[in-house]
C-alpha cells in the first residue's frame, strides 16, 4: 500500500521498482490455437521463408481457458478472465461469476499512472476489448458497454469501430456514440489523413475501410490500408511517456475466421497480428530493460487439425494461397450471383475459379484440378445452398453448415483440407492455448498457466 502512495505521489519523477516493467504490451490471438499458430507458421515458412516471430519468443507456456460455467469458454468470460484475474461465467464482463465487479488490468495501470491502450481489428465494444473496460452482465448489451468507455478514461482506442452506435437495442441511448466520446474530450479519427495527422490523447482512431463494424480482413486489404501494426506504431507514439504504458492488441478475427472455417483468412488474420507483435518488438529492442510484451489467446476455434484423412500424411499449407478472399467478401459476391435463381451450378463455376483458383478441366498433374469426388460435394453445397437452409432434418444441417451457406462452407472445408488441414467444429474448443512472452519478467508466464494468471502476474509488475 506504502509503494501505492508512493507512486501516486511522485508519478513525474518516478523510478521503477525491480520487479516493476514500464511498457507492458498484451497481445491477445482471439480464437489463435496452437494449431493456428503452427499453420500460419509453416505458410510462412514455405511463401516467405520465415515463421512467427511469436513462435521465436524465448518464454512458451500452454495455458488453459475454461471459464466457470462452461469447459469451453467464450470471449467474454476468457477475456474477463485475461483482463481481470478471475473466471467468469460465459458473456459476462468485467464482473465475477456472483456479479460484483473486478479491477482489470487496464484500470489498475490507469490508476497507477500509466497511459493505457486498447486495440481490436474488430469493433471495440466486442468482448475481448470490452473485457478491460466494461462492466456488463451481458456482452450484448453493445451501446451500454461502449457507456463504459467513457469512464474508463483510457488514453487511446484503435481498430474497428463500435456496434449499436445509436443505442438501438438499449434503454440508455443517449444519442450517438462517437458525439458522446468526442463531447468527453476525445478525439475521434475516421479516415486515413486524421489517423495520420493524430497528434494528441485521449483518441479513438477508427479504421477508414470497415468490413461491418470490424477492420477488413488482412487477406481482403490492398496496399496501404490500416493494419493493427500501423495502429500498434501510432499507439506506441502516442502513449510513450516517462511512467509508462500498458496497451492491449487484439487480432480479432483470427477468431471469426475459425468460425467460418476460413482457413487462408484465419491464417492472414494470425500473421496481421505477428506484424503487430514485431511492432511491439522493434519497441522492446530500443527498450531493452522496460518492456514486457506477452502473447496469448483467450480459447481456440474451429477445432483445426494440422492433418486430413484424405492427405495423408502429406501437407502443403502453401496452397492455401490459392484461395483469394475471406469467407464474408467471398460469401457477398456468391450471394449476388445466386439472387439469380435461373443460375445453375455450371454458372457458379467462374467464381470458384476467381477466389479459390480451382478448376474443373486442365491437366490431371494440376494440384489445383477439382477431382470428380470433389465437384460432387461442391454440387450437393449447391444444391442445398438453393434449398436456402430449409432441407432436414435440422439436426444434420447445424452439423453439418451451422447457419454458414452450405455452398460457402464446402469450398472453405475443400481449400482447407487439400492442404492437408481439417476443421472439426463451428465454435470454441477447450484446447489450451499458448502463451508466449518476450523482455523483462517474461519468465513468469514460462510453463503451464491459466488464463487468470495473465492479469494476476501483470498486475504485480504495474
Ligand atoms: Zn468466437
Amino acid at each position: 500500500m506504502k509503494k501505492i502512495l508512493f507512486v501516486l505521489l511522485v508519478l513525474p519523477l518516478l523510478t521503477f521498482a525491480s520487479d516493476q516493467v514500464k511498457y507492458i504490451f498484451l497481445f491477445i490471438g482471439d480464437g489463435m490455437g496452437m494449431a493456428q499458430r503452427m499453420a500460419a507458421d509453416r505458410y510462412k515458412q514455405l511463401t516467405i521463408g520465415e515463421g512467427l516471430l511469436m513462435n521465436t519468443f524465448p518464454v512458451q507456456g500452454i495455458t488453459t481457458t475454461w471459464c466457470a460455467d462452461h469447459f469451453i469458454t467464450d470471449s467474454a468470460a476468457s477475456g474477463t478472465a485475461i483482463a481481470c484475474g478471475t473466471k467468469t461465467n460465459t458473456g459476462v464482463l468485467g464482473l465475477d461469476a456472483d456479479g460484483n465487479r473486478l479491477e482489470s488490468v487496464a484500470e489498475m495501470a490507469k490508476i497507477k499512472g500509466r497511459k493505457v491502450g486498447i486495440i481490436s481489428s474488430v469493433s471495440l465494444n466486442n468482448a475481448t476489448p470490452a473485457a478491460f473496460y466494461a462492466h456488463n452482465p451481458s456482452r450484448s448489451n453493445l451501446y451500454d458497454i461502449s457507456l463504459d468507455l467513457l469512464n474508463s478514461n483510457f488514453d487511446f482506442f484503435g481498430g474497428g469501430s463500435f456496434s449499436d452506435l445509436d443505442g438501438k437495442n438499449s434503454k440508455n441511448a443517449r444519442g450517438n456514440f462517437l458525439d458522446l466520446a468526442r463531447a468527453d474530450g476525445y478525439t475521434v479519427t475516421t479516415t486515413r489523413e486524421q489517423f495520420d495527422a493524430l497528434d494528441k490523447l485521449p483518441a479513438i482512431a477508427i479504421s477508414p475501410k470497415l468490413d461491418g463494424d470490424a477492420m477488413p480482413f488482412n487477406l481482403d486489404m490492398e496496399p496501404g490500408d490500416l493494419t493493427l501494426a500501423d495502429i500498434t506504431a501510432k499507439a506506441i507514439d502516442l502513449l510513450d511517456n516517462d511512467n509508462g504504458f500498458f496497451i492491449m492488441i487484439e487480432g480479432g478475427k483470427i477468431d471469426w475466421c475459425g468460425h467460418a472455417n476460413d482457413i487462408g483468412g484465419n491464417i492472414g488474420e494470425t500473421i496481421g497480428m505477428d506484424n503487430a507483435i514485431q511492432v511491439a518488438y522493434d519497441f522492446a529492442l530500443r527498450n531493452p530493460d522496460d518492456t514486457l510484451i506477452v502473447v496469448t489467446a483467450d480459447h481456440e476455434t474451429g477445432g483445426l487439425a494440422l492433418g486430413y484423412s484424405g492427405t495423408h500424411y502429406e501437407s502443403n499449407i502453401d496452397r492455401v494461397s490459392a484461395q483469394k478472399a475471406a469467407y464474408t467478401t467471398f460469401g457477398r459476391a456468391y450471394a449476388n450471383l445466386k439472387k439469380d435463381t435461373a443460375a445453375t451450378f455450371d454458372d457458379i463455376k467462374p467464381l470458384v475459379t476467381q477466389y479459390f483458383s480451382f478448376k474443373f478441366e486442365g491437366d490431371d498433374g494440376d494440384p489445383l484440378l477439382l477431382k470428380d469426388y470433389e465437384v460432387k460435394k461442391l454440387e450437393e453445397g449447391f444444391k442445398r445452398s438453393r434449398e436456402a437452409g430449409t432441407y432436414s432434418p435440422v439436426e444434420v444441417r447445424e452439423e453439418l453448415y451451422n447457419d454458414y451457406d452450405p455452398f460457402v462452407v464446402e469450398l472453405y472445408h475443400l481449400t482447407a483440407n487439400r492442404a492437408g488441414l481439417a476443421w472439426t467444429t463451428y465454435s470454441h474448443t477447450a484446447i489450451p492455448v499458448v502463451t508466449s512472452a518476450y523482455g523483462e519478467e517474461s519468465d513468469e508466464f514460462e510453463g503451464m498457466t491459466d488464463n487468470t494468471d495473465m492479469a494476476n502476474t501483470i498486475k504485480t509488475l504495474l
